[in-house]
């Protein structure tokens, strides 16, 4: 038996088989090769052609029927590099004239057809290159009789353990069939942690992942509460977690759904908590935890995984059907939020060296108009069908906001020319996840009408703590004096603009922080779905004019530990014997 202990990010305890995604590095053999295993090698290449063919076929027939035709289209590229005869015959000619392995060649070969199209001033080749790099891979995978991983082929309940999930993979991450995620990279807000929390599974991240999976297949334990990883367990370990597993399952369950809406501090301050979405089936959870409405819609992971963008049509329906099944609540949907690291196969994005103070989010969108307009037409039309608001993400200043709604504005005028039905007056709020935006919140507010702030990207950018870096987690602290500071001033700026400041970073979910967030006059939590009863218990226990005091204390603290430390004690105050059993889970 070997415990190993990572980030705990998601709670819940889970016992099954190792499904194990391996890195996608690979290292590739220089070799000399005689003059007599010349052939040999030859042979090699065109066996490992034929294996990649295969596959994709394979591949291209259930993603087929999973997703639909025009995502296995994807694969057509794949099939062109695998025929191109040019490139076949240069792999051959470097395997016979400088006599080194079909690996090498094969490598170097690929390496020059893509700085050749890199080179092009042709978007739609250049965007080829990263079907080339995919299918090069697959073919040296063969060559180096390598295992392969397929997500859409996981069948049986697994545990996955990977280097990394990428949000694409997430997307298209076989949810039914997954009991827990553990992996190397990330951090209590990676876009892994957040879909494994709304999945209600358990995951931990920050987990060499080497020492985990010996062998794929082998059982093992994920501990979400306490971040630990049991590999090999022993009949009593398995028995003790069994049990643990089962005394969180009914604390979890002694948190009651609420029956209504609406919930009140003590002394009858009515505050919002509403729940955030990656995809339109978790409605039913916010419905069925009575949440009001969806305070966040990620709707970027509509665009992750597959080839295409979605149209304004499809997107349209989509956001026809949230705003309807959701209605008479609200939602709030995000423009897209890509770039960082959900990047998309429809765009070549150049690799960035800090890809999180790059080409992300209203950075990209007000760039290519081409995909915005498509997005915002989209949201404007569905608003007639229900109480939709829009929100832009990483706003930075003023003039990116102003130019976002310069953009909608141009949507309004184009559908109101083509005679197309939208709403005029949809509210428009603002992410506040940048530290200057909340300098010049009193600008922004002046401009929007709400703000929704973003803890999970304001932490990273306030405390220079990569948010998807296990080696810096420790670093990343909501409690952080500064970060209390920064969502003081974005509520207070809110406020005197009169528009309301929610919060839908996972902050807002966290029980340790909701009095001190209801001190500073939050007026609207959006959390997991599975997070609002208790957000709403807790509310429900204290005063207002108690929170403002547990704020006005915790903004006198210099250190994130103090401030922790502090909150703690209050919830233990006011919570009593219940502290544990809301704390927890
Ligand atoms: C945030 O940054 O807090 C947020 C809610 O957006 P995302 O996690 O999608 O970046
Ligand atoms: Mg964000």
């Amino acid at each position: 038996m070997l415990k190993v202990k990572g980030i705990a990010v998601s709670a819940g305890v889970a016992v099954g088989k190792v499904y194990y995604i391996g890195k996608e590095e690979l290292s590739i053999p220089k070799k000399k090769v005689s003059h007599a295993e010349i052939p040999g090698e030859i042979y090699r290449l065109e066996e490992a052609l034929i294996e990649t063919r295969k596959q994709i076929n394979q591949l291209q027939k259930q993603i087929s029927s999973d997703l639909g035709f025009e995502n296995a289209k994807i694969f057509e590229a794949h099939i062109l590099v695998l025929e191109d005869r040019v490139l076949i015959e240069d792999i051959i000619l470097q395997i016979k004239n400088r006599k080194i392995n079909v690996e090498f060649a094969f490598w170097q070969s690929i390496q020059k057809y893509v700085e050749t199209l890199r080179k092009l001033d042709d978007d739609y080749l250049r965007e080829r290159v990263t079907d080339i790099e995919d299918v090069a891979r697959r073919v040296i995978r063969h060559l180096l009789k390598q295992e392969f991983v397929n997500l859409q082929e996981v069948k049986e309940k697994v545990i996955i353990v990977a280097h990394d999930i990428t949000p694409s993979e997430a997307a298209v991450l076989p949810k039914e069939h997954i009991l827990a995620l553990v992996t190397e990279v990330g951090g209590r807000t990676s876009h892994t942690a957040i879909i494994s929390r709304s999945l209600g599974i358990p995951a931990v991240v920050g987990i060499n992942v080497g020492e985990v999976c010996a062998k794929q297949g082998e059982t093992i334990i994920v501990d979400g509460y306490d971040g630990i990883v049991v590999v090999n367990p022993t009949d009593r370990s398995l028995k003790e977690y069994q049990q643990k597993s089962d005394k969180f399952v009914k604390e979890r369950k002694t948190v009651p759904v609420p029956k209504a809406y609406k919930s009140k501090t003590t002394d009858g301050r009515v505050l919002t908590v509403s729940g955030n979405i990656e995809f339109p089936e978790e409605i039913a959870l916010v419905c069925e935890n009575r949440a009001e409405g969806i305070g966040l819609y990620r709707t970027e992971y509509m665009f992750l995984g597959r080839n295409e963008f979605p149209t304004e049509e499809e997107q349209y329906r989509a956001y026809q059907k949230v705003a309807k099944n959701i209605k008479p609540q609200s939602v709030i949907i995000r423009t897209m939020d890509i770039g960082g690291d959900k990047v998309l196969p429809q765009i070549q994005f150049s690799k960035e060296m800090t890809p999180f103070l790059g080409w992300r989010a209203i950075r990209f969108c007000l760039a290519r108009s081409d995909v915005f307009k498509p997005q915002l037409r989209a949201i404007l039309r569905a608003a007639v069908d229900g109480d939709v608001k829009i929100m832009f993400p990483m706003i930075s200043g003023l003039e990116e906001l102003q130019a976002a709604k310069k953009v909608l504005e141009e949507c309004k005028k184009e559908l109101k020319a083509e005679g197309k039905k939208f709403k005029e007056d949809i509210s428009v709020g603002t992410m506040i996840e940048i530290p200057s935006a909340v300098l010049v919140a009193d600008h922004l507010a002046a401009e929007s009408d709400f703000f929704s702030i973003g803890t999970n990207d304001l932490i990273q950018y306030t405390l220079a703590v990569d948010r998807v870096n296990e080696k810096v987690a420790y670093l990343y602290e909501p409690g952080h004096p500064a970060v209390l500071r920064l969502i003081k001033q974005t509520i207070d700026a809110a406020h005197r603009n009169k528009i309301w400041a929610g919060m839908c970073g996972e902050m807002a979910s966290d029980p340790l922080f909701v009095f001190v967030l209801i001190g500073l006059g939050l007026d609207e939590f959006s959390v997991l779905p599975l997070s609002v009863p208790k957000v709403k218990e807790l509310i429900r226990q204290v005063s207002f004019e108690e929170s403002k005091k547990i704020a006005e204390k915790a903004l006198l603290l210099g250190t994130a530990k103090e401030v922790e430390k502090f909150l703690k004690s209050e919830l233990k105050k006011i919570l009593k014997n219940d502290y544990e059993k809301i704390l927890r889970g």
